[in-house]
């Protein structure tokens, strides 16, 4: 089976002052990059925006309402001091949305092996109640609920290893559980949380912080130690990734020193959590990112090892 790519043009609508980190330019980089030959064999398909039922899923009414009435006809309007929203952003953020619910469909009927959506606004700093972080929707948890409340699943994992900590996705998902929500994150840094000892209601939230500077061998190690073995336990039916490449050395917004090897490290380990468990299902879904070079490169990385293992 083939690896889908979900994405879509009106991604880019969602445009972001002047010098903003989450820009449209990144999705551009990360499309230029599956361009080369070696991606020839991805089934690319364009996202459909979300039905509101699905928001609804992981958010009360009133945030979607507010932020539908946050969104001008003209100009930008902040939501908060990194969040922001002009006439695009709506359909961009529903398109992403749309994108990671039809990935897990198809990935749910087997037309596909696996997936990954190239998507922007990114999700996990979404709250329940509150857009934060660049993040309207909080597109993970979304799928996660669909996995469950749809597809009937009673056990998906979603792993973030994004720099920043999901701080959305343990909100959405703080009392679920049927999810795991596992996150390595960098600490101290934005949005503050993810300490260990925030554990979910149920002891489904496993925080695994690092120190700046911490190297590849330092995040697998954590990864082996904590992560890896919980997931085994777990025996997720479906894998979730949270898939921000801003841990990069190279990345502006962060101090974590990992390479490309090590996205491709975790990306192989997180499919074989999915081949003994979950028939292989795994989609995933870009976070964040912010140097336009090693974004693309980490995520053609990340979509390559994917496209090895689809089964
Ligand atoms: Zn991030």
């Amino acid at each position: 089976m083939a690896t889908a790519l979900y994405t879509h043009p009106d991604c880019l609508g969602h445009l972001t002052p002047e010098g903003h980190s989450e820009r449209a330019d990144r999705l551009r980089a990360i499309w230029k990059a599956l361009e080369a030959p070696e991606f020839d064999a991805l089934d690319r398909r364009e996202a459909p925006m979300a039905e509101r039922s699905e928001l609804l899923r992981a958010h009360p009414e009133a945030h979607v309402a507010a932020v539908e009435a946050a969104i001008p006809s003209e100009g930008s309007v902040a939501l908060d001091a990194d969040t922001h929203v002009m006439a695009g952003s709506l359909t961009a953020a529903l398109r992403g949305v749309g994108a990671v619910v039809t990935a897990l469909d198809a990935v749910m009927a087997r037309e596909v092996g696996n997936a990954f959506c190239a998507i922007r606004p990114p999700g996990h700093h979404a709250e329940k109640t509150a857009p934060m972080g660049f993040c309207l929707f909080g597109n993970v948890s979304i799928a996660a609920k669909r996995a469950l409340d749809h597809h009937g699943l009673e056990r998906v994992a979603i792993v973030d290893f994004d720099v920043h900590h999901g701080n959305g996705t343990q909100d959405l998902l703080w009392d679920e559980a049927r999810v795991l929500f596992c996150s390595t994150h960098q600490m101290p840094l934005y949005p503050g949380s993810g300490e260990a000892r925030e554990t979910g209601a149920h002891g489904n939230i496993l925080n695994a912080p690092l120190p700046p500077g911490a190297d590849g061998a330092a995040f697998r190690r954590v990864m082996e130690a904590q992560v890896l073995p919980a997931l085994e336990e777990f025996r997720p039916e479906l894998v979730l990734i949270s898939a921000g490449f801003d841990a990069h050395k190279d990345d502006p917004l962060a101090q974590l020193e990992l390479g490309i090897e090590d996205f491709v490290w975790v990306t192989e380990a997180l499919c074989d959590l999915a081949d003994r468990h979950a028939g292989g299902r795994l989609v995933s879904t870009l976070e964040g990112g912010y140097d336009l070079e090693a974004l693309a490169a980490s995520t053609a990385a990340h979509v390559k090892v994917l496209m090895e293992r689809s089964g």
